[in-house]
């Protein structure tokens, strides 16, 4: 066929074929489309042309902060910034920090900064904006000082808080502290409040966990007793006096206790034991059905008796005279009557917050409850002591709880006896209103450290909620 020929055949055939695409008899053919909506050539897609993605451009950001080597309360903070372009462009990076532009390293003070970086590839385009807030905070321990005394609780003036002998600042007036120091990055840190004429120096070894919120508890040296017996006596207070052991008893008048004495295995760490009832004045009843004795009205009138003199002495109301029904009930001091020996004690001591105590009165040979009588009267005292709080035994005064001093002991409780007791008693109170353990350990070694010349013992401290 010519050329002509062809063409004409063509045509009629596309004449044909588009008849027929009119006439319903077959279905339409869609154009295949590419990418950019334009027809395929050929209707075949593998021959659109091939577009490539336009360019983009990221930016990565991070920051690290170094407290070492400058002062407080500048920080160096040290920016690292990375750029990527997807077509593998050259990539500048430029920093800012609170709007400054900033090149690698920089000083900054405590406080929220806002750190900021954009990439720029070398044909012009730019990243979004990365940034992030960092925020600077020393290092430090916050803490709080607060002194008990006989009728409340103060902060003398003029105090220092001291970290491992090279960090102080001056309590505040109302006893709070902010220590900057580095180191608060450590486990643990050593934490002396120096004392004053007034109050004892206290010697903590303060455990990362309580940075945050180290609540001290001191006391006054002096302690003048308020109200009772002994109004207006001071006593020089000392709690190497107060810890001394009596021996053959591993205590004093205050009980600590080396770890292996407590069911541990470390024999060279004490637990120290501070500890009250949860509210004053404590029930007493006298327990006939406990007691392997029988005893009459009049012998548990003299338990009364004895009770009633200690809380004049004491200035205190201690003990009220109950019934078992309600200390079965609520708690308070159970008093049985027999033989086995006179003794008192606290239930669960190592608690700290007592509820309930017990006392047995003693026989002597004659069947009589001669230790209830005023003659020798001070022996149930000494064991209503003993139920009254962690009072053990003491040599270091003349005191109603003597034991094993090779001397004549009182029948009654002395001016120290009662400084004491109620030092214990506040110390305790103010434990729990400020939610911290740190007292007396850390005044016994305040003490030992820094007015006597002895060698610091190690402590085991434990938390405000106890053992
Ligand atoms: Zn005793």
């Amino acid at each position: 066929m010519s050329r002509m020929q062809r063409f004409i055949v063509f045509a009629i055939a596309t004449a044909v074929a588009l008849f027929t695409g009119c006439g319903g008899g077959g279905s339409p053919v869609s154009p295949v489309r590419c990418s950019d909506g334009s027809v395929a050539p050929g209707n075949d897609a593998s021959r659109c042309p091939v577009i490539p993605p336009p360019e983009t451009v990221s930016v990565s950001l991070s920051a690290s902060t170094n407290f070492v080597g400058v002062t407080y309360p500048m920080a160096r903070v040290t920016i690292t910034a990375s750029g990527q372009s997807t077509t593998g462009k050259t990539v500048t990076v430029a920093v800012t920090v609170d709007g400054s532009p900033v090149n690698g390293s920089v000083m900054l003070p405590e406080g929220n900064h806002n750190i900021c970086a954009t990439a720029t590839s070398s044909s012009g385009v730019k990243s979004n904006e990365a940034c992030q807030v960092l925020a600077i905070t020393w290092p430090e321990i916050v803490g709080r000082f607060v002194a008990a005394t006989p009728t409340s609780e103060y902060v003398p003036s003029g105090l220092w808080a001291v970290v491992e002998e090279t960090d102080s600042v001056r309590v505040n007036p109302d006893g709070t502290f902010n220590l900057h120091t580095l180191s608060a990055l450590k486990d643990t840190a050593k934490v002396v409040v120096r004392g004053s004429n007034e109050v004892f120096p206290t010697l903590a070894r303060v455990e990362k966990k309580y940075f945050a919120s180290f609540v001290q508890i001191g006391s006054v040296r002096n302690w003048t007793i308020p109200t009772g017996t002994y109004a207006g006596q001071t006593v020089a207070l000392s709690m190497e006096k107060a810890y001394k052991e009596t021996p053959p008893q591993p205590t004093g008048f205050f009980p600590r206790w080396k770890l292996n004495q407590l069911g541990g295995t470390d024999s060279t760490t004490y637990a120290y034991l501070v500890g009250s009832y949860t509210s004053y004045p404590v029930k007493v009843a006298a327990y006939k059905m406990r007691s392997n004795s029988l005893f009459s009205t009049e012998d548990e009138a003299k338990l009364w008796a004895r009770l009633s003199e200690m809380n004049q002495t004491m200035g205190f109301n201690l003990y009220v005279q109950s019934d078992t029904t309600s200390v079965n009930a609520t708690g308070g001091i159970r008093v049985t009557f027999g033989n086995g020996g006179a003794g008192g004690m606290v239930d669960n001591e190592t608690k700290g917050d007592y509820i309930s105590g017990m006392v047995n009165i003693s026989q002597a040979n004659d069947g009589t409850f001669l230790i209830l009588t005023s003659q020798y009267g001070g022996a149930t005292k000494h064991e209503g002591l003993h139920a009254s709080g962690p009072i053990h035994h003491t040599c270091q005064w003349s005191s109603l709880m003597e034991q094993n001093c090779l001397r004549n002991l009182p029948n009654d409780l002395q001016p120290e006896d009662v400084a004491y007791w109620h030092l214990m008693r506040l110390v305790r109170g103010l434990e729990r209103k400020y939610s911290t353990r740190f007292s007396l350990a850390q005044m016994h070694q305040g003490e030992r450290a820094f007015l006597l010349g002895l060698p610091e013992d190690k402590v085991s401290v434990f938390g405000p909620e106890g053992w």
